[in-house]
């Protein structure tokens, strides 16, 4: 023990890139579980850290382990941590919480100020093995495919923002057709919204969405205004939800003018830079607007499982499967923006 090393992962350097390197495995301390990796995929925010933006550069601190996305299996329980054993197959919430800000002491652990962050702020998952804290572990329920619960990190993103308004009977705008943008929309079709409609530019996650969830009116914003789709629709008075998913400002900008009044707007995009909204819309059309970070420990996660298991299908969000080993060409996926999902293996 020790000496032992695992492949990983890891930006070595502050620069554009990623190596597959040998790094030490690490143990399992006190209160944590050593986690052997089955398999992981890749975030949007991998994708910053491999491109090196000016995010990254502010937030990575080299070298360290990449990837915060993964099921794999308990290879080791530290001390103190009872309930679980070896060899059970478990994810994990990838945002750390400090247990002592006001909001963890009432059990509002996603409102946590102090977020560490797995793979952001500390050492990943895309490596043979990860420890992470025992309580942030779930048992992955019995047939639930690996590779779906490879990113329930992102799938529960996409749970959190669509479960957090009621849209039952609701007409749905969601803006921007990434994974997470086609995973809500899945979602509120398996939750019994009405109308749902998506904007992407690029055609290819238009298809994927259209493949994904049978009836959607997938748009290029570029090519038809939110008015004109929403003509389309037969639909007069606005949309009842909107689920940004773009970080796209304009987006945003456009989704606010076009809800109906009383509309609610879960906000998942990270906007780059300034935005501008109307605020006349917010304050005279009632608008309720309500930023989304990570996953609700744990009711998102128990939702998003109960879901799976009563026949939530999201295995066609996955369009490209890797061996780890060749993490470049699942990179490069991401880059073209050409994808859904992006699955690589570990071991089996
Ligand atoms: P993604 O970048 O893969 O997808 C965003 C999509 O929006 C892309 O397909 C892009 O072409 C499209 N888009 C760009 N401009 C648009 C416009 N004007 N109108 C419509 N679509 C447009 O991202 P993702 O992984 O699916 O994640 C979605 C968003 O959520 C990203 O902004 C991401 O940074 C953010 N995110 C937030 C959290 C959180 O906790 N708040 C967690 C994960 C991801
Ligand atoms: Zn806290």
């Amino acid at each position: 023990m020790g000496n032992e090393t695992m492949l990983a992962i890891v930006k070595d350097t502050p620069g554009p890139g990623l190596v597959m390197t040998e790094v030490p495995v690490p143990s399992a301390g006190p209160g944590q579980v050593k986690i052997r990796i089955l398999k992981t995929a890749i975030c949007g925010t991998d994708l910053h850290i491999y491109n090196w933006d000016a995010w990254s550069q502010r937030t990575i601190r080299t070298p360290q382990i990449v990837g915060h996305e993964f099921v794999g299996e308990i290879a080791e329980l530290g001390s103190g941590v009872t309930g679980y054993k070896v060899g059970e197959i478990v994810s994990g919430e990838g945002h750390i919480v400090c247990n002592t800000c006001r909001n963890c002491m009432a059990g509002r652990r996603h409102l946590c100020r102090n977020t560490v962050g797995v793979g952001v702020n500390r050492d990943g998952c895309f490596a043979e093995y990860l420890v992470i804290p025992a309580v942030n572990i779930v048992r992955v329920a019995e047939g639930i495919p690996l590779e779906v619960a490879s990113f329930f990190d992102a799938l529960g993103n996409a749970v959190h923002t669509a479960l957090k308004f009621d849209l039952t009977g609701e007409d749905v705008l969601i803006t921007g057709a990434g994974p997470i943008g086609i995973m809500a929309a899945i979602v509120c079709r398996h939750c019994g919204a009405k109308k749902i409609a998506i904007t992407n530019r690029g055609e290819f996650r238009r298809n994927l969405a259209a493949d994904c969830v049978p009836g959607i009116w997938a748009v290029n914003p570029q090519e038809t205004t939110i008015p004109e789709l929403m003509k389309k629709m037969n639909m007069t008075e606005g949309f009842d939800i909107g689920l940004e998913m773009s970080g796209n400002a304009g987006a945003f900008t456009d989704m606010v003018e076009n809800m109906n009044t009383g509309g609610r707007v879960a906000l998942l995009g990270i906007p780059g830079g300034e935005t501008l909204i109307n605020w006349n819309k917010v304050v005279f059309g009632m608008l309720t607007i309500q930023g989304i970070y990570g996953r609700e420990m744990f009711e998102t996660w128990y939702k998003m499982m109960s879901m799976l298991q009563t026949g939530l299908d999201v295995g066609k969000v996955i369009t490209h499967r890797f061996e780890a080993k060749d993490y470049a060409k699942g990179f490069e996926a991401m880059q073209s923006g050409n994808c859904g999902k992006v699955v690589l293996s570990w071991a089996e």
